[in-house]
């Protein structure tokens, strides 16, 4: 028997139309590429994202097609969200840190129809041009007017008096490529449902915490994996967003500092750097209470340091596969029984999964492991907001039970809580046995001196592998390799301790802010590892 409410497809236009209508006047704040700071409201950005709809379907655009973004965070890149989702869009947000070709094959494969980039992008525009297939309408977000339209002519000449274009609620409307270790970026396609669904979970207390008083500062870029969907929670609670062209440490304290930021999110090197901007020119963290931090794993001390300033680290594990949340890292119940330490080692693991998120760990014959807290194996994952397919592939990336391999290494707990141990490719495999890099790695960050470190598995003859772990001290700092030994020695096994350490002056960086392991195993791909060296 049919039940007797009332349809009512779970829609984008929705999330907004909620937001503009309840919160009105709850404030959206800009830090812009120029300096210069503005304020808009959750009723302007409603009414400007009509006006963005109108003016996509002036220049053409139909329902299915694909609008590019190549931004940093801002208002005008929210109101683009909202406004291509509303004319039936797909919006594509393109993050501007790939490589050349990266950039041509992905904006060519999605067949983008419009471009709408940052000033401080022009140059890469400019570059990439001849080799864009597909794009009409070049557009230009913030600054003046250039050799493009800008974004504020094209909707001050609309009037706003716009329906939203009728879709169903399993209609996409977002566009995101992966990083990609191996082979060309893989496109994920989200659906208004399941962007609303993952809206509507990740403002949970046990997730992201968020509420109408919430003044949330998303650092994650737009461009990686939508901001972990933090656009649209903030829209369901009505929350006061805060965001910053620049992530110039000095840029984001004043604007956490000045704007009464509660919630952030971030990976773990955002704040690596608010922390070194904190302890060299002093200053406090505001009214910060929540800091969501994943992408990559959450040091330690980074947790410690958060927790003695009465900060709720929601350590979040997810995938731009996932939309992205899989996990988040909140209290357990017997969080009041717990001493200090006890606490930052809950918290350090990655969490629970969410209500609509489902999670095992299984063996390479693919059976269950139990939940014992010691059995490692892959991570799969299922939910409806979980990908079934690539954009464009010609196969599912699932099998009939729709189990997805995200191709971490996790364990599970018997509360329930999940530990990522390693990407299933970064593992150092020694003797048969796996060393977990990602350990190694936060109990080397927690070595006074040390600003930042990468593990990873080298060639040794009778090991198969043995670490080698790269340090990037902190400025001033003169750490030697025995100190560090000496630090980790109580922290990891003995069989774990690095085989040699290198001191670097830098780390190679992904697009997204994380350590690019691929390219650090390349480099050292035939090295002969010493003994402790400082080289
Ligand atoms: P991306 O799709 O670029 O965001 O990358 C997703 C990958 O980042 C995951 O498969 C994990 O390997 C890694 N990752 C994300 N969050 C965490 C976390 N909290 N701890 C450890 N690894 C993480």
């Amino acid at each position: 028997m049919a039940g007797s409410m009332q349809a009512s497809a779970l829609l984008i236009t929705k999330l907004i139309d909620h937001a503009a209508r309840e919160h009105t006047a709850q404030e959206i704040v800009t830090y812009w590429a120029d300096s210069s700071i503005t304020r808009t409201s959750w009723g302007e950005v409603g009414k400007d994202a009509r006006k963005f709809a109108q003016a996509m379907q002036r220049l053409g655009m139909k329902k299915g097609d694909r609008i590019a973004t190549m931004a940093m965070n801002h208002a005008h890149h929210l109101i683009s969200w909202y406004g291509a989702a509303g004319m039936g869009g797909i919006l594509h947000t393109v993050n501007p840190r790939l490589f050349e070709e990266q950039l041509v094959y992905i904006m060519n494969h999605a067949e983008d129809r419009v471009l709408m980039f940052d000033k401080a992008f022009a140059p890469i525009v400019e570059s990439l041009k001849p080799q864009l297939k597909t794009i009409e309408h070049y557009i230009q977000f913030d600054g003046e007017k250039g050799e493009y339209p800008t974004f504020k002519e094209l909707i001050d000449a609309e009037d706003g008096d716009f329906d939203w274009v009728e879709m169903e609620e399993n209609d996409s409307c977002g566009l995101c490529y992966t990083s990609g270790t191996t082979g060309n970026p893989k496109g994920v396609l989200y659906e208004n449902r399941s962007n609303v669904l993952h809206a509507l979970s990740a403002i949970q207390p046990d997730v992201m915490n968020l509420t109408s008083r919430s003044v949330m500062l998303p650092v994650v870029p737009m461009f990686h994996a939508n901001a972990w969907g933090v656009p649209f929670a903030c829209a369901a609670v009505g929350a006061k967003l805060v965001f910053s062209a620049s992530n110039e440490p000095s840029i984001l304290w004043k604007m956490i500092r000045e704007e009464g930021v509660t919630h952030s999110a971030g990976v773990p090197t955002v704040w690596l750097g608010l922390f070194a901007d904190m302890d060299q020119n002093g200053g406090d963290y505001g009214k910060m209470q929540v800091a969501i931090i994943g992408g990559s794993a959450c040091p330690r001390s980074m947790i410690v340091r958060m927790m003695e300033n009465d900060i709720h680290v929601a350590h979040a594990w997810g995938m731009t596969e996932t939309s992205p949340i899989g996990t988040a890292g909140s209290r357990p119940t017997n969080w009041d029984d717990l001493d200090f330490d006890e606490r930052v080692d809950s918290i350090s693991k990655q969490g629970r999964p969410p209500f609509g998120v489902e999670m095992r760990v299984v063996d390479e014959n693919g059976n269950v492991l139990p939940r014992d807290g010691v059995s490692s194996g892959t991570l799969e994952v299922r939910g409806p907001w979980i990908i079934k397919r690539y954009y464009r592939a010609d196969e599912d990336a699932v099998g009939d039970d729709l189990w997805f391999d995200t191709g971490d290494v996790a364990v599970m707990h018997p509360d329930g809580v999940m530990q990522i141990t390693d990407r299933a490719k970064d593992v150092i495999k020694s003797g048969g046995e796996w060393i977990s890099s990602i350990e190694l790695e936060n109990a080397a960050v927690g070595c006074p001196g040390v600003a930042e470190a990468a593990a990873v598995g080298v060639f040794h003859p009778k090991w198969e592998e043995r670490p080698l772990l790269l340090i990037v001290k902190k400025p001033g700092a003169d750490v030697t390799g025995e100190e560090i030994i000496a630090f980790l020695s109580d922290k990891v096994a003995k069989w774990w301790l690095p085989d040699e350490i290198k001191f670097v002056d830098e780390l190679p960086h992904t697009g997204t802010g994380k350590v690019l392991k691929r390219a650090i195993r390349d480099e050292y791909k035939d090295y002969k590892l010493g003994s402790l060296s400082e080289a």
